[in-house]
């Protein structure tokens, strides 16, 4: 799978931001919106000259919120990054490096102890803005596995996450483009309704194939199916930045 993606989409140097803590701050702003609208927000904080951690941590509430009201559920993303800056100020003193370095697992459960900060955001943030080697999984992550007969039942995020954890080296820049690569082809083709004539994985064995398929098995060449039943665990929408 990962080579096949690789070889159509090529490098997409994930994720876009010009320093690890705007990349931090996009991954809590894009949960449940799509990229344009974090984009907005992130450019209404540069604005403001507020894209450093005690700058934004020094915002009033209410001016937090007018900042990142672009991205959407504004209120409740404020006070996410309200407990994320928190943390990052008042224990870390603003060294975000400080904060995702050290034990791994240690450093996602701090990153799990802040209010409104799930696992898939917490992985982005130590992978993306800590070059941490953790697998992210994301809705399209399910949906592709779903569909070709990887995924069955309802498996947990960490379920997900260990099927390729276990069988791929513990290497940054290998997740970090394999989840962009995931991304894109979620965005581009494993859509609601997908698009498997034109899609790179339309080889990759499909949900008709018997039985529940590892990730390394399912790099094997077969038909895939039409995927017209998708299953609603993959629908739910996770914004994701543009390449
Ligand atoms: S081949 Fe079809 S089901 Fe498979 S990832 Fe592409 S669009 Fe989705």
């Amino acid at each position: 799978m990962y080579r096949t993606l690789n070889r159509t989409f090529g490098p997409l140097h994930w994720w876009p931001g010009d320093t690890p803590f705007e990349v931090a701050v996009g991954a809590i702003l894009t949960q449940n919106t799509n990229w344009a609208n974090v984009e907005k927000a992130i450019g209404r904080i540069k604005a403001r000259g507020a894209m450093e951690p005690f700058a934004l941590f020094g915002l009033d509430n209410g001016d937090l919120e007018e900042l990142v009201r672009p991205s959407g559920f504004y209120r409740v993303k404020a006070k996410r990054l309200k407990a994320f800056l928190s943390t990052l100020c008042e224990d870390f003193g603003g060294d975000l490096a400080a904060m995702l370095s050290g034990d791994l697992l240690e450093s996602r459960r701090r990153l799990l102890a802040i209010s409104g900060i799930g696992e898939e955001t917490a992985d982005s943030i130590l992978l993306y803005a800590g070059g941490r080697p953790l697998f992210v999984v994301d809705a399209y992550t399910r949906r592709i596995l779903e569909r070709h007969g990887i995924l069955g039942g309802r498996p947990s995020y960490g379920d997900v996450q260990r099927l390729f954890m276990d069988v791929l080296p513990a290497d940054a820049g290998l997740y970090n483009q394999y989840h962009a690569l995931i991304v894109e082809t979620g965005k581009r083709f494993c859509r609601k309704k997908p698009h498997c004539g034109q899609c790179p994985l339309r080889e990759m064995p499909g949900r008709n194939s018997p039985g529940r398929r590892s990730v390394r098995e399912a790099t094997g060449r077969q038909p895939c199916s039409s995927g017209k039943k998708s299953s609603k665990r993959g629908s739910r929408k996770t914004a994701a930045p543009s390449s």
